[in-house]
């Protein structure tokens, strides 16, 4: 049989050392969404070693637009994304040992993971996880890519722990802007483009050609044409509580996590968010106007999805009627919420 990777193996930054290095390497797939499956695929193809994923959610209908690892057959049969994936994965090329995980990507579930891992990918669709992620890169010193997109537009970034600004840096706080792709949709142009520039970063990561790496935070808009890069090194913190000096990794401390608690006899789970948000919620409702009948008074904010009412508060705390299921009440509050 003629060798899968020969062009692969052409290319001459990766050659047939770069392709063997590959090969030994294994990576870590924080959520198979939109960008998740876009990353899994080009890295399965690539010939990565081990590949883990690690996904909450199961596949519906909506999905099937950009996520490429779906069916129609895996919608109709609410197959749980990391599953499906893996699936699909295994018919593209079975020398990748591709390890699924159902899972919520938290402190817990992503600390038994990232401890063998050579890259983590972000493919999530929120930032307290995203915090997470960066706080356990950097204790345990694995490089990770982050990557957002909605709507048009996307952004990317290559974290390597003691050398760039991390996340933390950059951010500080969580960003409330309440732009999710449930409330502004999403075309897979933009997946597409951050999926790529991810890959391409952690090719050269893998193949440990660490000085073609980008060493800048990229944005673009394939909608309005724009596309911007900026170097980011002078926003590394030396006190930064994630990567400074004396680091103490916030987010991985029980009173920096968005609690969640099931509320007994109401069929509704509560959900606080990490840190205090304040809504302004005449903005909310023009974001979430179609998702479903909105009513709204100066404290609270409720919005009736199909089968389950959806309350916000102004300080941020939200309660999902119509579930006792924690998992369930994460993805409905991620997408409303991001
Ligand atoms: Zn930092």
């Amino acid at each position: 049989m003629e060798n899968r990777y020969s062009r692969q193996q052409l290319f001459t930054p990766i050659g047939e050392r770069g392709q063997q290095k590959i090969r030994q390497k294994h990576l870590l797939i924080v959520g198979v969404g939109a960008l998740g499956s876009a990353v899994a695929e080009q890295m399965t193809r690539a010939g990565v070693g081990k590949i883990t994923l690690i996904d909450r959610d199961y596949v519906e209908w909506s999905n099937l637009q950009r996520q490429q690892l779906y069916t129609e057959q895996t919608a109709i049969q609410k197959m749980p994304k990391a599953m499906a994936a893996k699936e699909r994965l295994n018919q593209m090329n079975a020398d990748v040992d591709v390890h699924a995980v159902m899972d919520d990507a938290n402190v817990e579930t992503l600390t038994s993971l990232i401890q063998q891992v050579d890259v983590i990918i972000d493919g999530t669709d929120n930032f307290d996880t995203r915090f997470i992620i960066n706080d356990l890169a950097q204790k345990y010193k694995i490089p990770w890519i982050y990557g957002s997109c909605v709507g048009s537009y996307g952004a990317t970034y290559t974290i390597l722990p003691q050398e760039t600004p991390c996340l933390h840096c950059l951010l500080q706080a969580v960003p409330n802007t309440g732009m999710t792709c449930d409330t502004v949709g999403i075309i897979s142009p933009a997946v597409q483009l951050v999926a790529s520039y991810q890959v391409a970063e952690a090719l050269k990561l893998l193949t440990e050609n660490v000085a073609a790496l980008r060493g800048t935070f990229l944005t673009f808009d394939v909608w309005q044409n724009r596309h911007f890069e900026m170097k980011m090194d002078a926003a590394k913190n030396d006190v930064c509580p994630s990567c400074g000096d004396e680091p103490i990794y916030p987010h991985l401390a029980y009173a920096e996590q968005t609690k969640t608690a099931v509320l007994c006899g109401r069929d509704a789970v509560q959900i606080r968010p990490a840190q205090k948000r304040e809504y302004d919620l005449q903005k909310m409702a023009q974001l979430l106007e179609g998702q479903g009948k909105i009513q709204s008074n100066p404290f609270l904010l409720s919005c009736q999805l199909e089968e389950h009412r959806v309350v916000i508060f102004r300080d941020g705390r939200v309660l999902i009627h119509g579930t006792n299921n924690i998992q369930t009440a994460k993805t409905i509050y991620y997408r409303l919420l991001g």
